[in-house]
């Protein structure tokens, strides 16, 4: 299928279950009444491109495993992917060189710093810690088979838009943006091959990774991604396998230990799903076997994380009782406003 016939066949299949009326819509509605005018945080502007979005966009949007949507919102504001793309990129990393060659490269312990930081790559093995964070990133990039940087990006933009379910493009300006201003992320690229983490063709590899980070997606798109991951790697709507289904485990295990900056510990507490964010204001949440959670708000705290999607993540977790580590999740709220959705 094309990419074009997927995006209509699964606009056909969103207007045929997305309800306007129903109470999960009127709980996500109210959820975000009480964070819309919450002003905290700036939108980022290391990259001059970003700087570009408005502090007013903020949408909400659910997928389930079943394939049912809910949005409210800004759901289907364009915005770029960033390091939401990182887990994604993980998967096809190892689904291309196995388990034991991709953990030579990249490890799955989270640093505590910041996403950018090039510390630990230079005092410890010079193996980024793990692929959430861009030095990671940048070597799981380079782990993305292809003859070319045409052929490896098809086959990473390809991916993601299995996720998603619809052919995803890539925003130019953001591209050209990363790429002029990248020293930082070129500096981290140089040191791995400096200890032989990365393969020489560094600069094709990092092109792929600044193409990466400025696919654009929509809120819409992100809650597919992660409604994909909830269902064993198959998209609910189109059924496309998008990721092998034992490499799911890989995936949400280093979203959970490291999905949201350095504020990942206090995540994994309060809210308890594997999540990412990226600098673009997208956050993605997953409840495994269920659904999955998209929240798209441009305004950023110092870490990196989307301030109002922290704010509607943990109150959706606490509301519904998706805590993964809970003795007993009440979840009959959850049952209430989603019947059939959990047993
Ligand atoms: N492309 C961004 C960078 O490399 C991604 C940052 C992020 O979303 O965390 O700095």
């Amino acid at each position: 299928m094309s990419g074009p016939e997927i995006a209509s066949g699964v606009q056909a299949l969103l207007g045929g279950v997305r309800s306007a009326a129903s109470p999960f819509r009127t709980y996500l509605k109210d959820l975000h009444r009480r964070f819309a005018n919450d002003s905290e945080g700036r939108v980022a502007d290391y990259i001059p491109e970003l700087a570009k979005a408005k502090p007013e966009w903020f949408g909400i949007s659910v997928a389930t495993v079943n394939g049912l949507t809910f949005e409210v919102g800004d759901a289907q504001t364009d915005f770029t992917i960033q390091s939401v793309s990182k887990p994604f990129v993980f998967g096809l990393a190892l689904e291309d060189n196995g388990r034991d060659h991709t953990l030579s490269r990249v490890g799955v312990e989270p640093t505590g710093d910041a996403f950018n930081s090039i510390i630990k790559l230079d005092t410890k093995s010079g193996r980024p810690q793990n692929p959430m964070v861009n030095a990671g990133a940048i070597s799981t990039a380079g782990l993305v088979k292809g003859a070319h940087l045409t052929e490896r990006f098809n086959r990473l933009g390809g991916m993601l838009s299995r996720y998603a379910g619809r052919s995803l493009p890539v925003d130019m300006a953001v591209y050209t943006s990363e790429r002029s201003t990248g020293h930082r992320n070129r500096a981290l690229a140089h040191l791995m091959l400096n200890f032989g983490m990365i393969d020489p063709n560094v600069d094709e590899t990092l092109d792929l990774y600044f193409q990466q980070c400025s696919v654009l997606i929509n809120a819409r798109d992100l809650a597919m991604m992660g409604a994909t991951l909830a269902n064993g790697g198959v998209n609910p709507l189109t059924k496309e396998q998008a990721i092998a289904p034992e490499y799911v485990q890989d995936v949400l295990s280093v979203m959970y230990s490291c999905g949201m900056y350095d504020y990942t510990g206090e995540w994994s507490y309060r809210v308890g799903l594997p999540a990412k964010s990226g600098v673009g204001g997208g956050v993605v949440a997953v409840v495994p076997r269920v659904m999955a959670i998209a929240v798209f708000s441009p305004l950023l705290d110092e870490r990196g994380n989307s301030v109002r999607a922290l704010k509607v993540c943990e109150a959706i977790s606490k509301d519904l009782g998706l805590h993964l580590l809970a003795h007993s999740p009440n979840r009959r709220r959850l049952t209430e406003l989603l019947p059939g959705i959990v047993d």
